[in-house]
C-alpha cells in the first residue's frame, strides 16, 4: 500500500478493471455497457476513468449536464456520450461537442428540434425517455403518438436510444413494482419502434438492476455505482472492488487532560486524560458535519479512531487515546479496505452520497495506470 503526505483520495484502476469485467460477465455478449460517468465519475475523476474504460472497449457514456460532456470531449474522449438531463440553454454547446441529448419533454424535444434545423443537421442523435413509474423525466406512456409524431416531420433528428429508469431496481420487496415498470417499458418501447420503423437501441436497467434483472437488460445497461466498487446490498457489493481509497494524514498530536474540551462549541469533553489528533480534512472536502460526535471514525492501520465533537470546514479530530500513532501517520477513511457503505450507514447516507461528495480540492491520484497508457 502506497503512503500519502497529504488528504489524497486514491484511484486504483485495476479495481475499476475488475469491476467492469464482472458486470460484464452478467451481459449476453451483445448487450451493450454505458458507463455512468455524471458527477466526476462517482466523486472519483472523470476524465481518467473515462479514459481508462474507453480504452476497455465501453460502448457509450453518460452525463447528466451537457458541461460534463463537455470536459470529456476537450480531453479527448470519442466515444457517443448520452447526456440524461440537458438543459435548454446549453443544447446549442451540446452540439458543437457532438453530446447526444436525452429529450423528455414535449418543449425540449422541440426547442431541439429547432437548433438542430437551424444547424443544418441531419439525423442528429437523440435519445427519447419515458416515465415509467420513478416519476422524475420523461414522456408520459400517453405521449407516446404525440413524440413519435413530432419526430417523424424532421430530417435533422434519429432517435438513438429509447429508454426509461427504474425506481427500485435494488429492493426485491419492491419486486412486483419494478416487475410493472418492465412490462410498461417493454411494451412501449416496442409500439414506440414499430412506429418509427427504425431501429433503436432500448435501455433500462441500471447497477442493481443488471444484477437483479438479467430479464430486463435489452440492448445496452447503464452501470455507475457498480464500476465504482458499490453495489446497493451485501450481496450485490461483495463482487465489486472500491476503486477510490480516501486517506490523509495526522497533523499534529494533542494531550488533553480529562474535562477538558475539543473543538469548536466546547463539543467533546474529554472524559479521561485523552490523546486527539488533528487531520486535514473536514466538511469543504465531503466529510459532512453528520458524521461528527462519534458517528464517523478513521482507521490507522487495524484500528479505529472515532470523530471528536464538530467537523470543522477544514479539519476533524479523531481519538487515538490508544491508538499507538505519531504526527505524520496516515490515515483512512474508507477504501477497497474499508467500506464507504459501513461509513455511510452509520451517518445515515448511502455510499452514492458519501463518494460523490468528496470535493475538488481533494488531490487525486492514479493506482495501476495501464503500462500502455501515459497520457492519464
Ligand atoms: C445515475 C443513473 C444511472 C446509474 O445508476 P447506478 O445505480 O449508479 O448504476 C443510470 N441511469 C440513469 C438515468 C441515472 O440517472
Amino acid at each position: 500500500m502506497s503512503k500519502v503526505t497529504e488528504t489524497t483520495l486514491e484511484i486504483n484502476l485495476a479495481s475499476l478493471k475488475h469491476n467492469f469485467e464482472f458486470l460484464k460477465s452478467k451481459l449476453m455478449d451483445k448487450t451493450l455497457f454505458l458507463a455512468v460517468v455524471k458527477a466526476f465519475a462517482y466523486g472519483s475523476d472523470a476524465v481518467v476513468v473515462a479514459k481508462c474504460l474507453q480504452k476497455m472497449g465501453v460502448d457509450y457514456f453518460a452525463v447528466a449536464y451537457i458541461s460534463e460532456g463537455v470536459a470529456l470531449r476537450q480531453a479527448g474522449i470519442k466515444t457517443p456520450i448520452l447526456v440524461l438531463h440537458p438543459q435548454e440553454k446549453n443544447l446549442e454547446l451540446g452540439i458543437k461537442h457532438c453530446l447526444e441529448p436525452s429529450l423528455y419533454t414535449l418543449k425540449i424535444l422541440q426547442t431541439f428540434e429547432r437548433i438542430a434545423q437551424q444547424q443544418n443537421q441531419k439525423n442528429y442523435p437523440v435519445h427519447i425517455k419515458f416515465n415509467t413509474g420513478l416519476n422524475r423525466l420523461g414522456f408520459e406512456p400517453n405521449e407516446l403518438d404525440l413524440v413519435a409524431e413530432q419526430l417523424s416531420k424532421t430530417s435533422a433528428l434519429k432517435v438513438r436510444s429509447v429508454f426509461s429508469h427504474l425506481a427500485a431496481s435494488e429492493d426485491l420487496e419492491e419486486k412486483p413494482f419494478t416487475l410493472e415498470q418492465i412490462k410498461l417499458y417493454k411494451s412501449l418501447s416496442t409500439s414506440f419502434i414499430e412506429t418509427l420503423g427504425y431501429p433503436i437501441i432500448k435501455h433500462l436497467c441500471n447497477t442493481s438492476g443488471v444484477l437483479n434483472y438479467p430479464e430486463a437488460h435489452f440492448d445496452m445497461v447503464r452501470c455507475g455505482i457498480g464500476l465504482y466498487g458499490y453495489g446497493n446490498s451485501d450481496k450485490e457489493t461483495k463482487n465489486f472492488q472500491p476503486i477510490a481509497t480516501l486517506k490523509s494524514v495526522i497533523s499534529q498530536i494533542h494531550l488533553v487532560k480529562k474535562g477538558k474540551s475539543v473543538g469548536y462549541n466546547r463539543a467533546f469533553i474529554s472524559s479521561e486524560d485523552s490523546k486527539i489528533a488533528t487531520i486535514p480534512i473536514g466538511h469543504a472536502d465531503g466529510i459532512g458535519r453528520h458524521f461528527g460526535h462519534g458517528v464517523g471514525a478513521v482507521s490507522i492501520g487495524y484500528e479505529k479512531a472515532p470523530i471528536v465533537g464538530n467537523v470543522c470546514m477544514d479539519m476533524i479530530m479523531i481519538d487515538v487515546t490508544n491508538i499507538e500513532c505519531e504526527e505524520g501517520d496516515e490515515v483512512v477513511f474508507f477504501g477497497s479496505e474499508y467500506s464507504a457503505e459501513t461509513s455511510a450507514a452509520a451517518a445515515n447516507t448511502i455510499s452514492y452520497e458519501l463518494i460523490t461528495g468528496i470535493s475538488q480540492r481533494v488531490k487525486r491520484k492514479v493506482l495501476n495506470i495501464p503500462l500502455d497508457e501515459t497520457s492519464l
